[in-house]
């Protein structure tokens, strides 16, 4: 008789682990405290580290019709609109790391995953389940979900995002660092921009104290904006998403160039709308023990929230997984045992990314001297500085 995993949690690291687990030929068993599957109305950039793991589970064709696959990642100047360094994408990053730099929309990433778990009947998917503590005895770990049912499984995968339950059982180590920077969000119909503001390219804006993101999701036909403020983050954290207000986001932006200003300003017309999500993230994992303990494993958000910046959270969250599905698949060891090996081969590289992440938001905020340094070195060695070859290759 197979294994079971339950696993906690139906964002993209919670489907990604499900197949993960799935293909070790576990039975799956997921519970999402959501009423229904969802992703929000955003963006996301997928390095060819990321787009490997797909790939290797036969996601490459439904990824293929929804993707947008930018020819270029530019770095400019929020204040003066300069173009400052730029990063050749498209077949250059096929040929630098064996698969594309893409753009998605999260809701199409969202679906893609779970049609890929839609005909497996060892995977059981369950909605309206919140998991709010677990017990490990005798080889067993059993869970308590909202309505007080019990459910025993081998195993625990608390992909249950920043504000894990899992995690707060498992480390008790309080909730996320509260980082006051503020993401406001938005989509738009490219159609309805005026061609200039139009986009093939993920464009970085750096500015004192913000920076924005720009690049097109599905096939091009959407573009996604991400501007980073810094200020104090509205009361209700418990709440992801609030309406924010564009008179707000322009204040931030009073003193940045008119190309930036413009594209801000054309979202409601456009059919778009902002949407403003406070950052919460932790410290870097500092050992193995963080990311597995008994028969219960960390994965994504749960284990290693990280600050957007090098745009890798879903990233790591599906590496995770796919590092998952090795461990699972040996099958002469110990589950405690082959949950160790995960975090084993996962903690460092997430505390490097999440170290690296940290950095560039100090990098792409900077003031004064260092952000003058930062606009030479990029100048100078643009694409050089641009490229993160370890991570892409996929090595520590
Ligand atoms: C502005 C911004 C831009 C970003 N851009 C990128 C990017 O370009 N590339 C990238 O790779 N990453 C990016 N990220 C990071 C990425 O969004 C996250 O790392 C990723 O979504 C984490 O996925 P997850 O499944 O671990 O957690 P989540 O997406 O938070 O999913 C957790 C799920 O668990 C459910 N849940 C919570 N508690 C329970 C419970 N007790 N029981 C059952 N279910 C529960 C929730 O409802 C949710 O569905 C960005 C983040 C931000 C804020």
């Amino acid at each position: 008789m197979n294994k079971q995993v339950l696993i906690a949690g139906g964002g993209i690291g919670g489907l990604a682990a499900a197949i993960a687990a799935a293909r070790a030929d576990w039975d799956v068993r997921l519970f999402e405290r959501a009423s229904q599957f969802s992703e929000v109305g955003a963006g996301i950039q997928l390095g060819p580290n990321v787009v490997r793991c797909l790939q290797a589970w036969g996601l490459q064709r439904p990824l293929q019709q929804v993707i947008a696959s930018p020819g270029t990642l530019r770095a400019c100047c929020a204040v003066t609109g300069q173009e400052l360094g730029r990063l050749p994408l498209g077949m250059d990053a096929v040929h630098r790391y064996g698969a594309a730099y893409v753009t998605i929309h999260r809701a199409d990433l969202h679906s893609l995953l779970l049609e890929a778990l839609r005909n497996q009947p060892s995977v059981h998917l369950n909605l309206n389940q919140s998991v709010s503590s677990y017990a490990e005895s005798d080889g067993v770990v059993t869970i308590r979900t909202s309505g007080d049912k019990l459910i025993e499984g081998d195993a625990l995968i608390g992909a249950d995002g920043v504000r894990s339950k899992v995690r707060a059982q498992m480390l008790d180590d309080g909730p996320p660092r509260i980082t006051g920077h503020l993401a406001y969000r938005a989509m738009v119909r490219q159609a309805q921009l005026p061609k200039r503001l139009r986009t093939s390219d993920v464009t970085a804006w750096l500015g004192p104290h913000l920076h924005a993101i720009q690049y097109p999701v599905r096939r091009g036909e959407l573009q996604n904006l991400v501007v980073i403020v810094q200020g104090p983050a509205p009361e209700d954290l418990d709440r992801w998403d609030h309406a924010a207000n564009l008179p707000d986001l322009l204040a931030h932006l009073k003193d940045t160039c008119s190309y930036l200003q413009d594209l801000v300003q054309h979202v409601p017309g456009a059919g778009g709308e902002w949407r403003l999500w406070p950052v919460a993230d932790r410290a870097p994992v500092t050992s193995l023990n963080q990311m597995a303990q008994g028969l219960v494993g960390l994965l994504g958000d749960a284990a290693h929230p990280m600050r957007p910046y090098l745009a890798q959270g879903a990233g790591m969250a599906i590496e995770d997984a796919a590092e998952l599905q090795s461990a699972l698949s040996m099958h002469d060891l110990d589950v405690g045992l082959r949950l160790r090996r995960y975090a084993l081969n996962r903690w460092q590289r997430n505390a490097r990314v999440q170290e690296r992440s940290l950095r560039n938001g100090r990098i792409f905020h900077a003031t004064g001297v260092v952000r003058w340094g930062r606009d030479l070195s990029l100048r100078m060695l643009g694409s050089r500085l641009m490229d993160v070859p370890w991570l892409y290759q996929g090595n520590i």
